[in-house]
């Protein structure tokens, strides 16, 4: 059952769940930009803040209107709360040369995450991790191997509480409408909200689970009526409206097969400054690097899980050489694993369509524009 609430009882809800020992995690504005960064309160969130993005631009902007998830997509990604950039792995350490090992486990996993604010796009992307880390929680799939599980991930995810928001607005470089992941919010979450301002300040919220069940009984409000209902059906209906991008997903990944050899490839190259920012931007990226570490005395051994990129050369090194070594053989490989091949690997895209890979390429590079580009043409032969 929906509930309508007026927009201030948002404050009391953080106050619920900070009370029953979460770490808020939310939007706020950091250096000019919208931040996913530790909150306490609700003056913590962006309100009456909205973003530009285009390609190679993005800007805040404030708005007469008191909204407080009035944005697209941040300039961050919850991922890094799940899969922090920087990890340690283990510790390993002996007191004395040949003595017994002790090993332990590196990272701090203790804390209870709650992730407030967070968009369809953002949603659909840990929905994906999930699979990635082997800890998809569908029944409807088969059961990951548990060899494949990511063992910090899982601990992180089990605790993790998951406030979403649909948006009343699509970005200029939003296309989630077209991979199936937005605007509007299905499952996944604990409680999903939406929020309206139309002379009144007033939210809709919903339980996704018994522990939303329990954080809704806190809030005062009344059912939703079959008007306010519909108020939400046309509020998504304009956000999806106002998508700025598209894109045919028709095919998209058997198209994408065929292009190996396309010179579209070398174009791009030519643009590329394999900055890798589209892959650290980006909600689904997962690729990391490890790095092993003695201390001076050589009795202890840290290992360390930092994020990569399949636009660092040195991610495709095997048996004494890269074996992707040019900027478009590169691009090619983030581009059709995104698009095609992900499908193979995970049974998704990989792509959600939240657009940050466009607004933050420094040199204007589209992944819409690119797809088309590179399967224009292709589709007689399919
Ligand atoms: S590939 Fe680009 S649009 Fe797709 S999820 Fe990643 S950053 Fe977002
Ligand atoms: S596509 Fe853009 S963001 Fe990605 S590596 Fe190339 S220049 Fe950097």
């Amino acid at each position: 059952m929906s509930l309508r609430i007026e927009a201030a009882q948002l404050g009391h809800l953080l106050e619920v769940i900070r009370n029953a020992g979460y770490d808020l995690l939310g939007p706020t504005v950091r250096d000019g930009a919208i931040a996913i960064d530790r909150i306490s309160q609700l003056s913590d969130l962006p309100q009456g803040i909205t973003d530009e993005q285009e390609k190679g631009l993005y800007r805040l902007r404030t708005q007469a209107s008191p909204s407080y998830f009035g944005f697209s997509a941040p300039a961050q990604t919850f991922r890094r709360f799940l899969q922090p950039p920087t990890q340690t792995i283990f510790w390993a350490s002996r007191d004395t040369p040949g003595g017994p090992l002790r090993m332990r486990s590196g990272s701090n996993v203790d804390s209870k995450l709650a992730f407030i604010g967070v968009k369809a796009c953002d949603l659909a992307a840990i929905g994906v991790h999930d699979v990635v880390f082997g800890c998809d929680p569908n029944p409807q799939r088969p059961a990951a191997d548990p060899l494949i599980k990511d063992q910090l991930y899982g601990m992180r995810r089990e605790n993790l509480l998951i406030i979403a928001t649909e948006c009343g607005q699509a970005g200029s470089t939003c296309f989630c409408a077209s991979m199936n992941t937005g605007p509007e919010i299905e499952a996944g979450y604990d409680l999903r909200i939406t929020e309206f301002v139309d002379g009144e300040h007033w939210m809709l919220i919903d339980a996704g689970s018994e522990q939303g069940d329990t954080l809704l009984s806190h809030l005062a409000g009344r059912p939703a009526s079959e008007d306010d209902l519909t108020t939400r059906e046309q509020l998504l209906e304009r956000t999806r409206r106002s998508m700025g991008r598209s894109l045919d997903t028709r095919n998209l990944p058997q198209q994408l097969a065929r292009s190996f050899d396309s010179p579209a490839w070398e174009d791009i190259a030519e643009r590329c400054l394999s900055c890798a920012n589209c892959t650290l931007s980006c909600p689904t990226c997962f690729c990391t690097d490890i790095e092993d570490a003695t201390d001076i005395t050589g009795r202890t051994a840290i290992r360390t899980q930092r994020w990569d990129s399949c636009f660092n050369k040195e991610i495709s090194w095997l048996h004494g050489g890269q074996v992707r070594k040019s900027t478009a053989s590169r691009y090619r490989q983030w581009l059709t694993h995104k698009l095609s091949t992900w499908h193979d690997q995970f049974g998704s895209s990989g792509c959600v369509g939240c657009g940050r890979c466009i607004t933050w390429c420094p040199v204007g590079i589209d992944i819409t524009e690119e797809a088309a580009r590179l399967t224009a043409g292709t589709e007689a032969s399919s």
